[in-house]
Formats: structure tokens, C-alpha cells, sequence
């Protein structure tokens, strides 16, 4: 490698001139030259591996994956960010505590194939709580009394913590590092990590600068070793932001190329004909106008079905948004083009669900519909299975019984999938298979669960989205209150009771006690008992549960629908499908138990009528969660408070997500930097979808090493 800077462009090339110095002509001499500090970077050094030691912490670095020198400066610390006192701490807040150990217990976990829970009782200045570690039964012995930590985790209220992340400070402060931890292990504290760091420091100059000088001028970026180096020993959070830009682009690319890759392969049939049908129904057979969410979403669809690519669409609305009308308004597109088209759903109950609507959309039977599911009597399934086959029948709704090999489609050109996070990849290629041979069919998604655009951004990068969050006219405001303490809950009882006296009525949902149905289904008989005999002893009162006989339930079910009952205490059973538009009212006992998004969707049991509807939320008054539902009606902020109440990496919720699965990105919390690294790929691929370009070769060397399994099939 020549380590001449530039000659002057006019040099004879005969004469062997030597360098200049900068802006002169004054010519260096050999010894400056060599004495200068010029250092080139040497990426190879990143992969020379770390020398630990003692042994025992060479095998914890090794289990932290911190084996070369790349992988240790890749090792970033933790910032303590705003610490909190205990006393400040809201239930279900995600904080960080610096604590003091008073005592520590382990005890055994009854869940198979889970290490013995750690507990310990911790204080500051404010207050005392119990800090519960999982799987990790080491930290018995290594966190003794009077161990001074850092914490991160979420606050369950009730003074219990639940722990993250941890460290020990009084090491840290002893080294002059501020609150500054790297993650450890058992055998290996933060503080060797940070000697080992200090020691390879130099290392970062080693690092390849993967982005463009332009690009990183648009942005803003400092070069890749500064914010790495900054990550470590500077300006932490901007240096972790840099490189959280970096991982973000890549996989973004990764995403964005994928969905152009499998655009390239397959095709469709482009339905490209003036509406005819499709305008009729629109226009005059169609009982309400559509909301403007609903027509945009048409015409994004209309868009779609028009190409000679498989569409790949999403549609995210809320139960009651109008999903259904937009699928149905698809599906006629493929009819008046003289294909067929097909709505599948992941239950027997949904199917027949959406089958209803269907029909009461197109009043008349504009086209036949038919249901095929499971349970479909073997002689109707055979002729539906040749009214398919023979193209007489152009609409379907099912369930996966849709896509078994007997199936056979004459010319299928739509396929409506709901709840698509249950349809997985085998499914995926079952269905395509039944459009006409090297066709694939156009494919819309929908879902009733709020995504928000962080995660779908980082998940579903291969499908396009479109979201309904206009409510359609005529929706009645449910008005939401958390209600604490015995007089507060004496007082929703009395307003229960007008509500019922006023001939409407109520759901009552029973605490989530436990996984176990059986353990459920007692506890709901149980509060069924008392309030039949005590609260609503005046009224007529139903109890539904999961352990019933499929018989009970229904007869449950029809009580309450027609009327005959005035209270329906049941289990989460509800969550699925129950209409009743003169239900006004809605209790959730012990509601800090459910999820936001759970206690949402219960909520939307109510307010299906004329009249507003009530929801209660008994439970304490502090949750920030309950606290959200009682402010928001939207959701999709609900689905946004949800995932930043979270936070990152908690077991149950943004693991699954996805979210957690990047080094250095931390979602929700880098949204902004997210959308960011999207616009950018979505123009580097637009500019130069191959990233041909020579400024791109070290980026686009990384998108090949980033493999990873697509979210979404
Ligand atoms: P989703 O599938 O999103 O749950 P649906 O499409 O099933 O919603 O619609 C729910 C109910 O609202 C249906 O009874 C439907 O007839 C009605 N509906 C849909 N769109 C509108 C609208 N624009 N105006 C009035 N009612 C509507
Ligand atoms: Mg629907």
C-alpha cells in the first residue's frame, strides 16, 4: 500500500519528486515523513483475539461473546441515564435505581427448566424494595450485604422491582467513571472490562468507516472509530447513536431488499379493468358512506392490485374500523375481472364471523359467498370443492381449511389473510400455490392489533402498510375510569346499577389469577356467586367461563345477547366476538393484571350501541398503565405508550417483538433514528439498488454479512 499523499497534478512523471508539506511547496524531508504520525487502518486487528485472564474470566468473556478485539470494543457500557429514588418509583415504570443490598435469598421457581430466583431486599435514601433477579442463581454469593448497586428493570409496584440489568457502582466510582457500566457476568466484572478496553483503545482507528463522507455529511454522523471511541470513553449516547445508525441502515437495506427481491420473482395477474361491480357496490349498494381512511386505503389497494407484483399489504385498524369493507371491496375487484377471490381467518369463529359481514355488506347477495371450514358437512365441502375448481363459485371464506391440497381454485386472484402473525411460511407457499401456475396471488393482510410504526419499521419492512384509525360515524365514546379503594368501588357498583336500571347492560371480567382454566374458572364462579347474591342481587346475572361446556357457553352467550341477562361475568373468554350493542358497561377486576393492549380490546366489547358507554378499571389508581387507558381512546398511542412502558429487552413483550435483536439500537427509545435509517435505504436503493456505486463497497459488504430471518413470510 502507497502511503504518498498526492503529487501535484502537473509533476513531470520522470522526475521522482518528494511530498510537500500541506498548502506549500516546501518539500519534506525524509525523516519528517517518517516520523509523521500517519496510521492505517488495519481491520484484520479487530479479529486478534483478547488475552483474558485468569482463566475463569477468560470463560465468562467468552460466554459474553467478547472474543476478539472487535467484539470488546463492540462491548459498550450502559449509561446509569437519570437515576431514580425508590420513592419516585410508579408501577410498571421502567427505571434505574443505585441501591444498596440489605439481604439476598434465592429460592427454586416452580416453571420447569428455570434457575432458582434471586431476591433481594434493597434501600437508598427514600426507600426499601424487594429486586428479584432471573436466572442468575450465582448472584446469591456475588451481590453479599452492603454491595452497593446499579439496577435497571421495571417497577411492579408494591415495592417490587423486577431486574434487567445490573451492576455493582462503588467499583465504577472507585475508577472515575461515573455511572458507566459494562455489561458482566458471573467470573467477570465491568471494571476488567473496562481495562481491557482501555488497553485496545487504539484499536478503534482500526475500524472500517462503512458510510460515505457525503452521506455522513447529510446526516451528521461523526466517522465510525470517533463514535466508537466516543461510545467507550466520550460522549457516550451520541457515539452509541452513530453506530445504532449504521446497524439500523444495514438492516433496513436487508429488509428493503428482500421485499424488492421477492417482488422481482413473482408475478400476478394485473387487475387493472375500469371498476364496474366494485363502483356499483360502492356507490349504491353499500348502507354508509365510507370514512376517508377507508377510501385511501382502497385506493392504495387499488394501486396494488393493478401491478403485475403480488401485492403485500397490510391493513392495521381496530376492531370496528372498516377492515372488512376494504377487503371486501378487493376481493370484488378480482370478481369483476372474472377471477376469484378468497378471505381466510385463523379461527372457525372468526371465519363465520367475517362470513356475516360479508353478507350484510352486499346486501342482496350481489355475488355468492360461501364458508368452508373444519367443521363443513363432507357433502356441501364437495360442492364447494367443484364449484371452486369449476370457477362457478368466486367467493370464499374460511379457514386454513382453504388451503389444503384438495383445495383447487380455477383462477384465484385475491387472497384476504386476517391475523397474519399465525400464518407462517409453509402456509405462506401453500396459499400461493393456488393461484394459476406461475402466478401468485395478490395477498392483503389485515390485523386488529395496533402496530406501531417503530415496530412494524423494524419488522415487517417487507409489507406495505395501511392503517384505518377513523372510527366510522355513529361510534359512541367509552369513557374510562380506574377506580381504587372500597368507596370508589361502591360508588361504580351504584353506577352499575343505573345503568342496568336504565335496561342496559353490563360486563363483568374476572381477575387473571393464574394460567391454570381451572383455577380461572373457579374464581369467576366464585365472584359470579357473590355478585348475584350481594351487588346485583336484583338482577339477572350470567356467568361464561372457559371450562364450560361448548353448550353452557353458547346458552351464556345467547342470554346475554337477547337480552335475557343483564350481567355477564366471565373469564378473558369475551376478548373473541361478542356483539351487543345495548352492553354499556364494562368492569375489569384487578385490571393492572392485563396488558394495555388486552384491556383495549376488551374495552371495545362496549360502546357498539346508541348510548355512550362506561368502562371501569378497578385497580390501583398509581398505574401508569391504567392511567394511559383512562386518557387515550386511539390504539394506536395506546400500542406506543405500551412499548416505551416496556421498555427494552423485558422478557415477555419486546424480546418477541424483535426489537431486542440489535447491538446497539435500542427500541423503541431510537424511533427517530430509525425512521432516519429507513428514509436512507429506502434512497440508496432507489439510486443504486445493487449498491454498485465504489463509495458503497464497504456498506454494502456489511449488508451481505447481515443475514437474518425475515420477520414476515
Ligand atoms: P373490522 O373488520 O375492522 O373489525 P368491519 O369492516 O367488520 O370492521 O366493520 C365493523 C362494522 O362497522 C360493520 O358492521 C360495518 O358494517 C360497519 N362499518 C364499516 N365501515 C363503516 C362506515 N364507513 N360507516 C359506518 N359503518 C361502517
Ligand atoms: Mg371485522
Amino acid at each position: 500500500m502507497s502511503h504518498a499523499p498526492n503529487r501535484p497534478l502537473a509533476a513531470p512523471s520522470s522526475v521522482v519528486e518528494m511530498p510537500t508539506a500541506f498548502a506549500s511547496h516546501d518539500e519534506l524531508d525524509p525523516e519528517a515523513l517518517g516520523a509523521a504520525p500517519v496510521r492505517w487502518p488495519r481491520p484484520s486487528r479487530l479479529q486478534e483475539a483478547v488475552e483474558w485472564k485468569p482463566r475463569p474470566a477468560a470463560e465468562a468473556a467468552e460466554s459474553l461473546g467478547l472474543i476478539t478485539v472487535g467484539d470488546l470494543l463492540d462491548h459498550l457500557p450502559r449509561e446509569s441515564g437519570e437515576a431514580r429514588t425508590i420513592s419516585e418509583l410508579a408501577p410498571d415504570e421502567v427505571a434505574t435505581v443505585i441501591v444498596e443490598v440489605r439481604s439476598i435469598t434465592s429460592r427454586p421457581v416452580r416453571r420447569r427448566g428455570m434457575k432458582p430466583l434471586v431476591e433481594a431486599v434493597v434501600t437508598d435514601d427514600t426507600g426499601v424494595m424487594k429486586a428479584t433477579f432471573f436466572n442468575q442463581p450465582w448472584l446469591k454469593d456475588q451481590y453479599k450485604p452492603g454491595t452497593r448497586l446499579m439496577l435497571a428493570g421495571k417497577y411492579q409496584g408494591r415495592n417490587r422491582f423486577r431486574v434487567n440489568t445490573h451492576a455493582r457502582t462503588d467499583a465504577v466510582a472507585a475508577a472515575g467513571e461515573a455511572a458507566s457500566q459494562y455489561p458482566a457476568t458471573k467470573g467477570i466484572t465491568s471494571t476488567q472490562i473496562l481495562a481491557a478496553v482501555r488497553e485496545h483503545r487504539d484499536a478503534v482507528f482500526d475500524e472500517v468507516e462503512p458510510l460515505p463522507a457525503a452521506l455522513r455529511v447529510a446526516e451528521r454522523l461523526p466517522d465510525r472509530p470517533g463514535a466508537l471511541a466516543a461510545a467507550h470513553f466520550g460522549d457516550r449516547e451520541g457515539g452509541r447513536a452513530r453506530l445504532a445508525f449504521d446497524e439500523l441502515l444495514v438492516d433496513q437495506i436487508v429488509q428493503l431488499r428482500l421485499r424488492a427481491e421477492r417482488r422481482a420473482t413473482q408475478s400476478a395477474e394485473p387487475l387493472r379493468d375500469e371498476p364496474t361491480l366494485s363502483r356499483v357496490w360502492r356507490d349504491t349498494l353499500l348502507p354508509f358512506s365510507l370514512t376517508g381512511d377507508q377510501a385511501t386505503a382502497m385506493d392504495e389497494v387499488d394501486a396494488d392490485l393493478a401491478s403485475e407484483r403480488p401485492m403485500q399489504r397490510l391493513l392495521m385498524g381496530e376492531v370496528g374500523s372498516g377492515k372488512t369493507v376494504v377487503a371486501l371491496h378487493a376481493m370484488l375487484r378480482a370478481v369483476e375481472h372474472g377471477m376469484q377471490a378468497a378471505m381466510m381467518a385463523p379461527t372457525e369463529t372468526l371465519a363465520e364471523q367475517h362470513f356475516a359481514t360479508l353478507q350484510a355488506l352486499m346486501p342482496g347477495s350481489l355475488v355468492p359467498v360461501a364458508l368452508l371450514t373444519g367443521s363443513t358437512p363432507a357433502g356441501r365441502r364437495a360442492d364447494l370443492l367443484g364449484k371452486l375448481r369449476s370457477g362457478e363459485l368466486k367467493l370464499i371464506v374460511g379457514t386454513h381449511a382453504l388451503i389444503e391440497e384438495a383445495v383447487v381454485f380455477d383462477r384465484l386472484a385475491v387472497a384476504v389473510v386476517d391475523e397474519q402473525h399465525r400464518f407462517g411460511v409453509r402456509q405462506r407457499a401453500a396459499l400461493d400455490a393456488k393461484a394459476p401456475e406461475g402466478l401468485a396471488p395478490h395477498v392483503l393482510h389485515m390485523t386488529a392489533t395496533p402496530i406501531p410504526r417503530t415496530l412494524y419499521l423494524a419488522n415487517f419492512g417487507a409489507l406495505d402498510v395501511t392503517t384505518l384509525r377513523e372510527l366510522p360515524k355513529g361510534r359512541q365514546p367509552i369513557e374510562t375510569f380506574v377506580v381504587s379503594g372500597e368507596r370508589e368501588r361502591a360508588r361504580a357498583y351504584e353506577r352499575i346499577r343505573e345503568e342496568l336500571r336504565a335496561g342496559h347492560q353490563a360486563f363483568v371480567v374476572c381477575p387473571l389469577v393464574s394460567e391454570s382454566e381451572a383455577l380461572q374458572a373457579r374464581a369467576a364462579t366464585a365472584e359470579f356467586e357473590r355478585l348475584r347474591t350481594t351487588e346485583f342481587a336484583d338482577f339477572r346475572v350470567v356467568l361464561l367461563h372457559g371450562q364450560m361446556r361448548p353448550r353452557e357457553k353458547a346458552e351464556a352467550m345467547e342470554a346475554f345477547a337477547a337480552g335475557g341477562a343483564d350481567v355477564l361475568v366471565a373469564t378473558t373468554v369475551i376478548e373473541v366476538g361478542i356483539d351487543v350493542p345495548n352492553a354499556t358497561v364494562m368492569l375489569v377486576e384487578d385490571a393492572e393484571r392485563y396488558g394495555i393492549s388486552q384491556l383495549h380490546q376488551l374495552r371495545g366489547r362496549v360502546g357498539r350501541g346508541s348510548e355512550p358507554s362506561l368502562c371501569l378499571l378497578f385497580g390501583p389508581a398509581e398505574s401508569l398503565r391504567l392511567q394511559a387507558l383512562g386518557r387515550h381512546t386511539d390504539g394506536f398511542q395506546l400500542a406506543q405508550i405500551d412499548l416505551e412502558l416496556r421498555g427494552e429487552g423485558e422478557l415477555t413483550g419486546t424480546r418477541q417483538s424483535g426489537l431486542a435483536r440489535f447491538d446497539f439500537a435500542r427500541l423503541p427509545e431510537d424511533g427517530p433514528i430509525l425512521e432516519r435509517a429507513h428514509a436512507r435505504a429506502e434512497r440508496l436503493l432507489r439510486e443504486d439498488p445493487a449498491l454498485e456505486a465504489p463509495e458503497l463497497v464497504l456498506l454494502a459488504e456489511r449488508v451481505e454479512a447481515h443475514e437474518r430471518e425475515p420477520v414476515v413470510a
